[in-house]
């Protein structure tokens, strides 16, 4: 074990239940990634500081890599959201069309919204892959109604699947989000996915307008990042985090680099969405 030492520190938090019982489940628990050489540990969980060295310093210094900073003990807590249980149920409750037809509730929700192909599926499946029977409905195919897909992740909070826009993207479409970010009194965090390898699309400014439109508090997650060089990565990030930093008001600061394919980033987005939703501590402290 690497200078870190955790894995038996954190063995204590990790559930008792959870260890053992569950199928190996590869990177995508943390238990699993304690047990790998510290560079890859490190890699997998803070993607934006390794990623950061592929930077030349005093460049690198403008990624804000400890805006939000939990430890790893802080991340192994915040997973047990993600983890199912006779007492916490993690499952798909319904899909709406219109936001009317939206199920009611008064637990905190969150969005992720993106261009088609952007990975939200994929990045979904990944959030949720310590509850295989979760199904990540997806309705893809030319013509198919476009349809907002809620997960109840027990009693912390719902997610929310928007559907994915694009330059084709239909009218109605536009008004559904449009009407879900502007009306929807418990959205308490929207995730933004930009695909890391091509940057900022004219599809993904209409997004980020919209939250801007709405004062939405929201965060830009980077998908796909094990798709190019981490140095042609790691120039987009930058590029990206310019943008954030000059034209955005509303938009978190730090980003939230991810592969869904490596679950880079996984661990620390999931405790993200768990802290913004006000379900664990970082560093002692709660969102009020
Ligand atoms: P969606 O339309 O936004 O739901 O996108 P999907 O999740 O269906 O992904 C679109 C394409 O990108 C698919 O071919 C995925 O296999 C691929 N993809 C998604 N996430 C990743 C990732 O993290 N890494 C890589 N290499 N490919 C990805």
């Amino acid at each position: 074990m690497g200078p870190l030492g955790l894995s038996t520190t954190l063995a204590g938090i990790v559930p008792r239940r959870l260890v053992g019982l569950r199928a190996y489940s590869g990177p995508a628990a943390v238990s699993n990634v304690l047990r790998l050489p510290e560079r890859q540990q490190k890699g997998l969980m803070f993607p934006l500081q390794e990623l950061e060295r592929y930077l030349v310093p005093g460049v690198s210094a403008k990624l804000h890599v400890r805006t939000f900073d939990p430890s790893l003990e802080d991340i192994a807590r915040a997973e047990v959201a993600f983890c199912p249980s006779p007492n916490h149920r993690i499952d798909y409750l319904s899909s709406a069309v219109r936001l009317d037809h939206a199920p009611s509730s008064s637990s905190p929700e969150i969005c992720f919204i993106g261009r088609s192909n952007v990975g939200k599926s994929s990045l979904i499946k990944a959030l949720f892959s310590l509850v295989p029977e979760v199904e990540v409905r997806v309705s893809k195919k030319p013509g198919h109604t476009k349809k907002m897909n809620f997960f109840k992740v027990g009693k912390y909070f719902t997610l929310v699947d928007m559907p994915g826009y694009g330059f084709k993207a239909p009218k109605d479409f536009v008004e559904m989000v449009e009407a879900y970010l502007k009306e929807r009194t418990n959205l308490t965090r929207t995730f933004l996915l930009v695909d890391s390898v091509v940057g900022i699309q004219k599809a993904d400014r209409i997004a980020i307008e919209m939250c801007e439109e709405y004062a939405l508090p929201y965060v830009m997650v980077l998908t796909k990042i094990d798709k190019a060089s981490k140095g042609h990565i790691a120039k987009q990030v930058l590029q990206i985090q310019e943008f954030v930093d000059t034209q955005t008001q509303g938009c978190f600061p730090q980003l939230f680099p991810v592969s869904s394919v490596t679950y880079s980033g996984i661990h620390l987005l999931r405790c993200f969405m768990t802290y913004v939703t006000g379900n664990c501590k970082i560093n002692g402290r709660q969102l009020s």
